[in-house]
């Protein structure tokens, strides 16, 4: 068992309905309703006080933190949290600390560089046929490792981006992306209505082939996955979803459900992970978590090391841990389990993979390379295999001379 495995939650595996006991007066209506949910959440340092015992990092994080990035947990994500435990691995992403106003020299404001890949405030251009438009700057709960805090600030209403009209007359001159990634912010937190008229107008696009949203409302917010919500996705179909998970834990009953709901839709589903310091820098926390994606038909598909966001370090996990958890997975269970490792280069030249070393030399006549047990191949390279044969030298030879 993980050190990060602690008390009423344990064994990892489980998928557990949220601890409600913290709302003794809330009925399963208004539990299973996102608008109580929103309206309920944890934003207040005396909120937090009342149901939780701060450490003295935490009080003084929340008290000096809150000018960056605005706190603000769920019911449903607080009743994951181990609250007798301070080092739980939910609270860590949650609750600031006092950590988070030291910043680091190699830190920065905008890790990815991606204000300066943004041709329209709100749209980031890096690669060459997609790009990531950022609908809203609010989330349903705050991360504190958040790579976007920059943006990402409560400031203004559930609404679209001011520039967004902008935006959509970008991508309709740009013949070139086929690919728009819907994040923010949180898209869904926007109305039904409102995405609805988004996509919409993102399928009027002809050359707009491939659309999808990041989101992390089905974790926090399961709730918000309705039969209206469904509809919509439904009718600009097909919209691929990367959600946002990174401890086992965080699938719990109710998450499971809205991802079936989700699947049921024909949505097909990936996830994104952020490796964090006693997160989820542990191959058997990750392995739970990978294993139960897959229960839920989620694909896990990246694992991010943590970007140079100010404000993280104490959440940054080593890349060493990182090669240690794909090492642990790969060949040992499901390779739809296995995510890929990546950098979001800092200052931004986008997502770079990064992989356990199994090639051991490599020349032009062949690569020695080991499996998952460290038990070592050869491969001969293709053509000079093909060269070594003496039927085909003699045939290459006659093309050879034919052409003379
Ligand atoms: C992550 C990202 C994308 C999507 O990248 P994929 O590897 O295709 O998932 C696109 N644009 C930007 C700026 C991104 O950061
Ligand atoms: S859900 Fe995503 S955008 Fe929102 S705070 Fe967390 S990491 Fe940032």
């Amino acid at each position: 068992m993980s050190t990060f495995d602690s008390g009423r939650f344990e064994p990892l595996k489980l998928f557990l309905p949220a601890d409600r006991s913290d709302w003794p007066d809330c009925s399963p209506e208004e539990w299973g309703n996102w608008g109580w949910q929103l309206r309920n959440r944890i934003t207040a340092l005396e909120d937090l006080e009342r149901r939780i015992d701060l450490t003295l990092e935490e009080r003084a994080g929340v008290r000096l933190s809150g000018g960056k990035l605005a706190m603000a947990i769920t019911p449903q994500f607080w009743g994951i949290i181990e609250k007798s435990d301070p080092d739980c691995p939910i609270r860590r992403q949650v609750i600031p600390n006092i950590a988070e106003t030291r910043s680091e020299p190699n830190e920065m404001i905008d890790p990815c560089g991606e204000d300066s890949h943004s041709p329209v405030a709100g749209l980031v251009h890096r690669y060459p046929d997609r790009v990531l438009f950022l609908v809203t700057d609010r989330c349903a709960a705050y991360c504190r490792y958040c790579t976007r805090s920059r943006l990402v600030s409560n400031a203004s209403g559930y609404d679209f981006h001011p520039e967004t009209e902008n935006i959509l007359a970008y991508l309709q001159a740009h013949a070139e992306v086929r690919d728009v990634l819907l994040s923010g912010g949180d898209p869904l937190l926007l109305s039904d209505a409102k995405l609805d008229y988004l996509l919409g107008r993102l399928r009027a696009i002809p050359h707009i082939e491939f659309l999808r949203i990041g989101s992390r409302i089905p974790i926090f917010l399961p709730q918000r996955i309705t039969p209206g919500l469904i509809a919509v996705l439904k009718k600009h179909a097909p919209v691929w979803m990367s959600i946002h998970t990174n401890h086992p834990r965080e699938l719990t009953t109710e998450v499971k459900e809205g991802l079936d709901r989700l699947a049921d839709a024909g949505v097909p589903l990936g996830n994104q992970s952020v490796l964090l310091r006693g997160v989820n820098d542990d191959p058997t926390v990750m392995k739970a978590l990978v294993h139960k994606l897959l229960m839920c038909r989620v694909r896990p598909y990246y694992l991010y090391m943590c970007d140079l966001i100010q404000g993280a370090s104490h959440l940054r996990a080593s890349l060493q841990s990182g090669i240690r958890i794909i090492e642990s997975l790969r060949g040992f269970t499901s390779g739809y389990a296995v995510p890929q490792l990546v950098i979001d280069a800092p200052g931004g030249g986008g997502k770079v993979p990064i992989n356990p070393d199994y090639v051991i030399f490599q020349d032009e006549d062949k690569v020695l390379f080991r499996n998952y047990e460290g038990k070592v191949f050869e491969y001969p390279e293709a053509e000079r295999a093909a060269m070594a044969d003496p039927e085909i030298r003699r045939l290459m030879e006659l093309v050879t001379l034919d052409r003379r």
